[in-house]
């Protein structure tokens, strides 16, 4: 496998020219967590994710990341993106992510708080370079309202997506440059 950048990247061919397949979107997920074992918990949740993919899925994993709390107290985080294609709704996969959280106990005992487990819907629906669906509701807000501000989510997106563009945010290269200027956010790359 190539470390270029890290990305760990597996693919099945597409049910492209089956007329009978289902109907799937390709989705980005955020992971964090500051609490515990977080490697363990990322590694766990992923396999978890990957059970919300359809058969035929392509399955694709950024670097994890260290990353300082941003908004949030506690220990350093360790992300990482995955991308994968599901038959889900955007509503029903969030209640999966959720289910997930609660499943790697997972509490919201005030806003940021540490948190075993993060699972962020970024994108939905992601097309090549187009960053797919847009809505907004007391649930769910798409694209993640605040993934363009976060190293986090940029770094390991570029990873997997580098040409990528956040609808009404702009460029994940751009956007992740910019975070990179400022300095502000304090990231590094972990070796796989
Ligand atoms: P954060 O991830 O910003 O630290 P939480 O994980 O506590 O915050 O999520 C707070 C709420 O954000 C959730 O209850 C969920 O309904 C809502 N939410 C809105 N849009 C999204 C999204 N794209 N992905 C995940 N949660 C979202
Ligand atoms: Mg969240």
């Amino acid at each position: 496998m190539t470390k270029a950048t890290s990305a760990r990247t597996s693919s099945a061919s597409r049910p492209m020219d089956d007329p009978g397949a289902a109907a799937s979107s390709r989705v980005f997920v955020g992971l964090g967590a500051n609490l515990g074992d977080a490697r363990a918990t990322l590694e766990a949740a992923l396999v978890a994710l990957r059970g919300l993919a359809c058969a035929q899925s392509s399955w694709q994993v950024s670097s994890f990341w260290r990353s300082a709390p941003v908004e949030a107290s506690g220990p350093d985080f360790l992300n990482a993106v995955a991308a994968f294609d599901t038959a889900r709704t955007p509503h029903a996969l969030l209640d999966a992510l959720q289910a997930i959280e609660l499943h790697f106990g997972r509490e919201r005992p005030y806003r940021n708080a540490p948190r075993t487990l993060d699972l962020d819907l970024l994108l939905y629906g992601v097309a090549g370079v187009d960053g797919g669906r847009v809505l907004a509701d007391e649930r769910l807000v798409l694209p993640h309202p605040r993934a363009h501000l976060r190293a986090f989510v940029l770094e390991p997106l570029a990873e997997l997506w580098p040409d990528g563009v956040i609808a009404g945010r702009g460029s994940v290269a751009a956007l992740r440059g910019a975070l990179r200027a400022s300095g502000d956010q304090r990231i590094e790359r972990l070796p796989g």
